[in-house]
């Protein structure tokens, strides 16, 4: 069963401060992950998890998980540029973008990131944009075809389309940029990709590293380039519903373990270096959006009208995600009221459940929206003029830090031509 971080008594403390809505992460939980992320990959010399910064761009979040050993994976210029002011910098940021401008390119090379390409035409588009090739360059791969791991657990499936995702280099490709690199200088070679998102599946990772390793032993026997690192990306996956299984993050690093034992150590490649760039596994499940119910609407259905909306949180409208709800204070109360739970936007997917059961909801109950720690405030926006909401970090010891202020309608005004 899922329970809030908080409880009631802290909520009404913390509510009394910052009004809602807004997103609340916990220090503890995301420390505490990270160091079971870094247990479970500690045999490889030279592991390090890239927080994907678009899950959660926010420098006290960055900052806390920089002191966990981790660095920042960036895709944008902003990105690059918060990463820099939070002081993570050099090769603690893997910048992996698409389509990517040539200012990100310049901004990237200046920091000292290590750049990962996603096309073949960007090694001569790198090249121009910053005035030389770096020493040390990733490739990302996008092997085609569709991705499947078939039934795992509970039967919960893992299947992905690289053939249709706009991502990476294909297996020819792939050779002929390594090829191309190590003649314009290159002399440290790193392989990345991505097939899967939001996998429940300690199978994921293992089967990737398969798909990588074996890719790495061929391109070095082809090309003779020096391959130092491969990059498993993110994917690995929380369980938003209730029942779910959850990813053992011990199991995922042996099952890399084995992969790496069997193919890249008989290969004279035991001095790889791994890394990851997670983003939904470092923090989703350490986030909460938590939102007040203001109104009551008896009609075909029964609605509980909430201050938050899919500005806050668009993964539900987007994609009909499911997120749990408690209502906090009644965690132990039977589910026996059967509520669509929805924002103010003038949208009809804009709920954060529909005909869910949960207890008995009055007016002023908090509730408690799970798993928004990534993927969450992020994704925000401002239709219908709403404003994004704050940030705050409960702190180990039970304090709270406001960790972005929320937008005030001067913010919104400001980029406005009266
Ligand atoms: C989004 C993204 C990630 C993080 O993905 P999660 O599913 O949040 O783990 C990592 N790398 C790249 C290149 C991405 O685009």
């Amino acid at each position: 069963m899922k329970k809030p971080f908080v409880t009631k008594a802290q909520l009404d403390a913390i509510t009394a401060r910052y009004p809602t809505p807004f997103h609340i992460y916990d220090e503890r939980g995301i420390r505490e992950n990270a160091r079971r992320l870094k247990a479970a990959f500690a045999w490889n010399r030279g592991f390090r998890e890239y927080f994907a910064v678009k899950a959660t761009p926010t420098p006290a979040i960055l900052k806390l998980l920089h002191e966990e050993g981790c660095g920042c994976d960036c895709s944008s210029l902003t990105e690059l540029l918060m990463s820099d002011k939070c002081g993570i910098r050099g090769e603690d940021i893997m910048f992996s973008s698409n389509n990517t401008p040539a200012e990100e390119y310049q901004l990237a090379d200046k920091l000292g990131a290590i750049i990962n390409l996603d096309d073949i035409t960007h090694v001569e588009f790198l090249e121009q944009s910053i005035g030389h090739i770096p020493e040390k360059v990733c490739c990302r791969y996008n092997p085609g075809g569709v991705f499947t791991l078939g039934e795992t657990r509970e039967g919960f499936q893992v299947m992905d389309n690289p053939g249709d995702a706009k991502y990476g280099m294909t297996r020819a490709q792939i050779a002929e940029a390594y090829k191309l690199l190590r003649a314009k200088g290159t002399r440290e070679f790193g392989l990345h990709a991505f097939l899967a998102s939001n996998t429940l599946s300690n199978e994921y990772f293992p089967a990737l590293a398969k798909v990588l390793f074996q890719l790495a032993v061929e391109l070095k026997q082809e090309t003779g380039c020096h391959i130092t690192f491969i990059d498993l990306s993110g994917g690995v996956g929380v369980p938003y519903l209730p029942d779910a299984p959850e990813n053992d993050i011990a199991a995922i690093g042996e099952g890399v373990r084995k992969v790496y034992e069997e193919v890249l150590v008989p290969a004279g490649m035991g001095d790889v270096a791994l890394c990851s760039e997670l983003g939904r596994f470092m923090l989703a499940p350490y986030g909460h959006l938590i939102t007040r119910a203001v109104h009551e609407k008896h009609i075909y259905k029964e609605y509980i009208g909430v201050d938050a909306c899919a500005c806050n949180l668009m993964r539900p409208a987007m994609y009909g995600s499911y997120h749990h709800i408690s209502v906090s204070g009644k965690e132990d109360a039977p589910c026996d009221h059967k509520y669509d739970i929805v924002g103010g936007l003038c949208e009809n997917n804009d709920k954060f459940a529909i005909d869910r059961m949960l207890p008995k909801i009055d007016r002023g109950d908090l509730l408690v929206i799970h798993d928004t720690g990534a993927h969450g405030f992020s994704m925000g926006y401002n239709y219908n003029g709403k404003l994004r909401s704050a940030e705050l970090l409960l702190r180990e010891d039970g304090s709270t830090e406001l960790i972005r202020r929320a937008e005030t309608i001067d913010d919104y005004f400001s980029t406005l031509v009266w």
